[in-house]
């Protein structure tokens, strides 16, 4: 199914949330960024032209993707994309979309990369969203994907000692927080490989997530520590957070060159990347305001 042109699944919007802030700022959380960056420098292509950041948020990753030459920004909220301009400011590099991930506004075969980090695990279905990602890549390239892992520690731990009733072991996935799912890593790369995607290398990451750590270890110490024990990711994954490369395998074709965006109403090819976005399919209109396409469909 590559698109569905029934209501798609319930979407977590961070609409109007200071997110960036609170979580990422003010929230002590410097040690799980510097070990993303680590894992997304380790795991990225050098180069390329065009890449696709799904759940882009603010754009706090976004500066690490300098190797390519453009970059699109999705999320599904206006507001996370405009402090994501702020923070960016004004270069013709970034394209900032905001659209659901079951129904990506985009053409087949038209991005050299994606990643996709911290943003898995709200999908309600995961394997719709993975199938979107697959669709709007071209041959051969890399998706780097993070997830949030049910298999990690601190759930076993408590599992055993019966302060949690769900098993961390099996493959469900959980909802531990209304749209916050934990998924099994070897659930993961079912689904990928059953999308067409080749896996290649597994990073665990954040395995020193405790609060103690973080208060008394050094952050540079503990990001160095992380660093080391995110090469183990292909023998065991039990950390919080998971990173996976992977890239399109088997018979794909690429955009034409002067494609980019796709009716996510009707699946019709849109004009070329402009400001005036009406479809010839549907006639549905498409807004272009303040830098942002916004490709949601308003519900009635
Ligand atoms: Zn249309």
């Amino acid at each position: 199914m590559l698109f569905n042109f029934m209501s798609t699944p319930p979407v977590c919007n961070y609409e109007g949330s200071d997110y960036q802030a609170s979580f990422w700022e003010k929230g002590g959380r410097s040690y799980e960024d510097a070990v993303e960056a680590i894992a997304l420098k380790r795991l990225l292509p050098q180069q390329g032209r065009l890449l696709l950041e799904l759940g882009a948020g603010a754009g706090r990753n976004t500066p690490r993707y300098q190797g390519f030459e453009r970059v699109v920004l999705l999320d599904y909220s206006l507001t996370q994309l405009e402090q994501a301009q702020q923070r960016l400011g004004s270069d013709n590099r970034y394209i900032y979309v905001a659209a659901n991930i079951y129904r990506l506004p985009f053409v087949a075969g038209l991005f050299d990369a994606a990643t996709m980090v911290r943003t898995l695990h709200h999908m309600v279905e995961p394997e719709l969203a993975l199938n979107q990602v697959y669709y709007v890549l071209g041959p051969g390239a890399a998706f780097i994907l993070e997830y949030a892992s049910k298999q990690n520690l601190k759930a076993i731990i408590r599992y055993w000692l019966h302060r949690q009733q769900w098993n961390p072991f099996s493959p469900e996935t959980v909802e531990f927080t209304q749209l916050n799912f934990d998924f099994h890593p070897a659930q993961i790369r079912r689904w990928l490989k059953s999308q067409g995607f080749e896996i290649h290398r597994q990073l665990t990451v954040s395995h020193f997530r405790l609060g103690f750590l973080k208060r008394w270890v050094p952050l540079s110490l503990l990001t160095r520590m992380d660093a080391a024990a995110q090469l183990t990711g292909g023998w065991w994954q039990l950390t919080p957070s998971v990173f996976v490369q992977a890239s399109v395998s088997g018979p794909k074709l690429r955009a034409e060159p002067e494609a980019f965006f796709r009716c996510p109403a009707c699946g019709s090819n849109l004009p070329e990347l402009s400001e005036e976005l009406a479809c010839p399919g549907c006639g549905k209109h498409w807004p272009f305001e303040g830098g942002i396409y916004d490709f949601r469909e308003k519900t009635p």
